[in-house]
């Protein structure tokens, strides 16, 4: 499996305490899972908009990309397409106990930017991923998708459950 990382070097950056700095780069996103379904981004990378500052004792970051995921819709299961935006904020602060103040994201001054990414996409992955938002599903009967079809025509003649035929006929008995 190919890992597709992009680290920053982040003290090449040199930047004095106060000081901030804005990269624009590409990444390769590693492919997005949620919930055992995979999704797929329409393009090879991300243009990733990083602004780096220096606070003092430690760094923060906002990190900004579009992205397009593409995936099945969790009602119908056809092809369905999210445009979003990610935006995203760390702070990592050097020589502290606070895990608040802690970037998973940074150690030694490399800043993982891919993985960051990576965990900012999914975190946009709605809960309902559907191919538009009143999405009417299948048919419990036939599995046919509800959205083409006029829903007065789309009816089944069920006819009574087998099991009352079954019954009434011990009945008889
Ligand atoms: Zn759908
Ligand atoms: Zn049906």
């Amino acid at each position: 499996m190919a890992h597709a990382t992009t680290i920053i070097d982040l003290a090449r950056l040199s930047l004095s305490h106060g000081e901030g700095r804005r990269l624009e780069l590409p990444v390769r996103l590693e492919p997005l899972e949620l919930a055992g379904q995979s999704y797929a981004i329409s393009t090879e990378s991300v243009p990733v908009r990083l602004d780096v500052s220096r606070p003092s004792g430690g760094y923060a970051f906002r990190m900004r990309f579009p992205l397009r995921i593409e995936g099945p819709c969790m009602r119908c299961l056809e092809g369905a397409a999210l445009e979003t935006e990610v935006d995203a904020r760390e702070v990592a602060q050097d020589n502290t106990d606070d895990e608040e103040l802690r970037s998973p994201y940074v150690e030694d001054d490399q800043l993982d930017l891919g993985r960051w990414a990576h965990d900012a996409a999914v975190l946009t992955i709605p809960t309902r991923f559907l191919c538009r938002p009143d999405c009417a599903g299948l048919c419990s009967v036939c599995g046919e998708s509800l959205n083409d079809a006029d829903p007065g025509e789309h009816e089944h003649d069920v006819g009574p459950d087998p099991r009352w035929a079954k019954l009434r006929e011990l009945e008889l008995e």
